[in-house]
């Protein structure tokens, strides 16, 4: 049959059709919602927006939306951006060589609307009537003029509807919330004189004025950043160099908040990365990063970016003049911080200078814009009264003397205790670290964090799975101050924070109070085991490829459990090990390490010489 219609029909290649055409390409350009967000928010910027505005819901799976008072698009350009290839940046080849827009291809808006249900809503300055699209899948279903603000509306709504492999190959929510996140903080801080604002379904993650650099970094990562920044300038006739980095003691055990731009661009580049580590040197901790915005200015004809579809690779045409100059650029602000400790932070310095004097100013504040609507003064009494418990209380302090686990050792007399030993196999604590206990074969060394890692594990697991977990009353309950980014994440996995046993309740911006904590665990405050399990969840995320609800048991079990150096009494011990041996996979902790040993019985001999 193949052969009759190859013989017959000798002509067989044909054109795709665009529908089909714009499918296969918007696979390169949207791999996932955070890649329509770039796109979008990148074309307003081109559009010489002052103002946008991205709105998503369920991290973009069903909306994106960005909202822009740029240029807009007259009717004909309306319909003509959402053909592939269509642009108004570039027009001849020699362009590439002289860009100054993020776009350039013309591939972005046909791709996102091969594979969405789109609408766009665009006016020129001048016009009174704008023009409404819609389309799905690429086909237009609807043209007409319509009243609208000046600039550019595009909602793209249920992304891969029409692919479903695409569809169901997105992570969960908080991941793909933490790709947009990545994207909208790129270009925030690349545009700093441009206004944006940042709402996830319904919850307003950043609202950053325009204003200086150094006030962008400290709107959006937060107050405590205004002490670290350190200036960094430096300029050849090749290349200009500007930004920020981060005194080394901030440095963090996590990447992510590293940023380099080449006109105004984000970029990856190890071999720049590696330029600024190098200007640190000895001053950081080991496995540490210290934070950095850095800008490079070069003339376009010294780069090329046309190397990939989703543009954050770049060629310098020479890389190691550019390496130094970062690098020296990086050196002196090191090196001069101390000297000159004020930025300027210009009209806002107040308002900073408050909030920087600490939580509870910027809950003051809070509770100042709060309360003065008449609806919300009934909680009023109950969160001043938290509040000031919460800033008189120091945080309760482990006790040694306090037995963690049921125990009647206090109660028992010396004698007693000298006869139940007796009967029961000894277990000695070796170095605050190891338990020691006779077996069969030999002597048996558990691993005391290990072990309780292991233990904490499976339960937690098992409380995420069967979304039940029993909670204790933090009895000092504290504010926790998050970053817009870390408060979206924390929102995202409510319900999965709530099955490990957190009680928690929202404390204005940003900020969240933990009144209860995982029952049966060690005395400690609520706030710092919390923050523990985002920096650990965070760590995780970005160096193990794991599902979430494994990820946050293992952060928790590793944050929350008996550490190596904490002194341990015999029920606890026993406890430990019970515990142990009940779990389904005793011999290893969740990161793969052996929980115990055995030294056997026979190998002890040998030391010995006894045959
Ligand atoms: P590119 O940005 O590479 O040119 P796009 O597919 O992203 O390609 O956009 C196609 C064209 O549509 C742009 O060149 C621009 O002329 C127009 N356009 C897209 N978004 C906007 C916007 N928000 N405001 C004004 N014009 C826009
Ligand atoms: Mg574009």
């Amino acid at each position: 049959m193949r052969a009759e219609l190859l013989i017959f029909m000798s002509d067989i290649i044909q054109l795709l059709p665009d529908s089909i055409a714009n499918q296969i390409a918007a696979g390169e350009v949207v791999q996932r919602p955070a890649s329509a967000v770039k796109e979008l928010m990148e074309n307003a910027i081109d559009a010489a927006a002052t103002s946008i505005q991205l709105i998503v819901k369920e991290a973009g799976k069903t909306l994106i939306q960005v909202i822009d008072n740029g240029m807009g698009m007259s009717e004909t350009d309306a319909r003509m951006s959402l053909e592939r290839h269509a642009t108004s940046k570039i027009r001849k080849a020699e362009d590439l060589f002289s860009l100054h827009t993020k776009g350039f291809r013309g591939e972005a808006l046909a791709s996102i609307a091969a594979v969405s249900q789109m609408e766009m809503r665009t006016r020129l300055p001048d016009q009174e009537l704008g023009t409404c699209l819609v389309v799905e899948g690429s086909e237009v279903k609807k043209q007409e003029p319509v009243a609208c603000e000046k600039g550019t509306s595009i909602s793209v709504k249920n992304l891969f509807y029409n692919i479903p492999a695409r569809r169901n190959f997105l992570k969960s929510n908080p991941v793909e919330l933490k790709h947009i996140i990545d994207e909208f903080q790129r270009l925030a801080l690349a545009h700093h004189e441009i206004l944006f604002s940042f709402v996830q379904t319904d919850e307003v993650v950043y609202d950053l004025p325009p204003g200086k650099l150094s006030q962008r970094i400290v709107n959006i990562f937060g107050k405590s950043y205004q002490e670290q920044l350190a200036a960094c300038q430096e300029e050849t006739n090749l290349v200009k160099v500007t930004g920020y980095v981060g005194k080394p003691d901030f440095a963090r055990k996590t990447r992510g908040e590293q940023f380099l731009f080449v006109n105004n661009r984000f970029i990856r580049s190890n071999y720049l990365h590696h330029a600024v580590m190098s200007a640190f040197e000895n001053l950081l901790p080991e496995n540490s990063y210290p934070f950095y915005v850095i800008f490079i200015e070069i003339d376009p004809k010294h780069i090329d970016v046309n190397v990939h579809p989703t543009k954050t690779e770049i060629k310098f045409d020479d890389e190691r003049a550019i390496y130094a100059v970062v690098r020296a650029a990086v050196r002196q602000a090191i090196g001069s911080h101390n000297l000159t400790p004020a930025i300027d932070f210009n009209a806002d310095v107040n308002i900073i200078a408050k909030l920087s004097q600490g939580l509870s100013q910027s809950n003051d504040v809070y509770f100042e814009e709060r309360f003065a609507s008449p609806s919300h003064s009934s909680n009023q009494e109950h969160w001043e009264k938290l509040f000031e418990q919460s800033k008189n209380l120091a945080p309760p302090q482990p006790d040694p003397q306090v037995l963690r686990f049921e125990s009647g050792v206090n109660n028992t007399s010396g004698s007693d205790l000298l006869a139940s030993a007796r009967e029961e196999k000894a277990l000695v604590q070796l170095h605050q670290r190891y338990i020691m206990r006779q077996v069969r074969s030999g002597l048996m060394i558990v691993d005391q964090q290990l072990a309780h890692e292991r233990i904490l594990y499976e339960k937690f697991l098992n409380q995420l799975k069967n979304k039940s977990g029993e909670s204790q009353q933090d009895l000092f309950p504290q504010p926790v101050a998050l970053s817009a980014a870390d408060f979206a994440l924390v929102m995202e996995m409510e319900q999965e924070i709530a099955a490990l046993g957190f009680r928690m309740e929202v404390f204005g911006k940003n900020t969240i109070v933990i009144n209860g904590v995982p029952a049966n665990l060690p005395v400690g405050s609520g706030k710092s085991l919390f923050e523990g399990l985002i920096e650990q969840f965070k760590i995780n995320q970005s160096d193990l490829s794991i599902p979430l609800k494994e990820n946050l048991a293992r952060s928790l079990a590793k944050r929350a459990g008996i550490k190596s150096g904490q002194k341990l009494v015999r029920e606890e011990m026993q406890a430990l090990i019970d515990g142990l041996f009940a779990s389904s996979t005793s011999n290893y902790s969740p990161d793969g390490l052996p929980t115990f040993f055995i030294f056997e019985l026979r190998k002890i001999e040998t030391y010995f010489n006894r045959q």
